[in-house]
Order: C-alpha cells, then sequence, then structure tokens
C-alpha cells in the first residue's frame, strides 16, 4: 500500500510502500516519553521504498538491550517522524500519527504490554465530546 505524510509545519515529507498488516503499538516507557502520549504507533516500510524530502534531525536512543536506533524528526515543528537502526538498515519505521492514511491503519498487535497505561484498557468508558470541550466535567 503506498503511502504519504508530512511532519506538522510541512517542512519535512514522505512517501512509502507498506504492508498495512505491519501496523504495531508500542507501550514501552521509551515510546511513552518520545511520543509525550500514552504509547506509540508505528508501520514499519522497507527501507528502499521510502523517499523523505527535507532533513529531519536525529536524536540516538540507546536501547536497554544496548541496541542504538536513530529517532527522526522536523527540526522545526518537532513531529516525530521515522525511526531506524543508527547505522541504517533494512527497514525504515514510520510513525502513524504524520501519516495522510493513518485511519485506515489497524495495528495487528500490541508490545511491551508490561508498561501500559492502566487506564487504556478503560478509554471507551472516559466521557467524550466530538469536537474540543473546554474542561471535563468533574
Ligand atoms: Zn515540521
Ligand atoms: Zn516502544
Amino acid at each position: 500500500m503506498k503511502i504519504d505524510g508530512a511532519c506538522h509545519c510541512g517542512l519535512i515529507s514522505f512517501t512509502a510502500e507498506i504492508d498495512p498488516r505491519h501496523v504495531v503499538v508500542c507501550h514501552c516507557t521509551d515510546c511513552q516519553v518520545l511520543s509525550g502520549s500514552a504509547f506509540r504507533v508505528s508501520v514499519v516500510a522497507p527501507a528502499g521504498s521510502v523517499s523523505i524530502q527535507g532533513s529531519p534531525r536525529r536524536y540516538v536512543k540507546t536501547a536497554e538491550s544496548g541496541a542504538r536506533r536513530a529517532q527522526l524528526f522536523c527540526p522545526e515543528c518537532a513531529t516525530p517522524l521515522f525511526t531506524m537502526a543508527q547505522e541504517g538498515g533494512p527497514s525504515i519505521t514510520i510513525r502513524l500519527g504524520c501519516v495522510t492514511q493513518r485511519s485506515e491503519l489497524v495495528p495487528a498487535a500490541q508490545i511491551w504490554q508490561r508498561s501500559s497505561l492502566p487506564w487504556l484498557s478503560g478509554l471507551a468508558h472516559i466521557p467524550g465530546s466530538p469536537e474540543q470541550q473546554a474542561k471535563p466535567a468533574l
């Protein structure tokens, strides 16, 4: 499946060819901190299929295992875009939030569930609104 996307300010954009079955939710604590959110959703693409316009900035993260992975983000608006092995490699992982077709891409698996935030399983029951609401009803 062909996908495309861009960061929030539009400085970095990309196209890629992905298998829509390769969408994964990661609940690890690094993903929580790096996304500024409860979990991170990504899709893996063969490196050769990814075409990037613009020059993302890199932050190299060392995992508990010692693996070093480059986290690529927009230098202007800080949108997280990609991750890859520090030395490059056969695949590039794309952050789902910046993919135009994200609503069509349903995760096939969840990993690191031992650090999943405890309220996630009840998310559907938390009061909500179709658009912004000034304050939660308390
Ligand atoms: Zn940007
Ligand atoms: Zn993670």
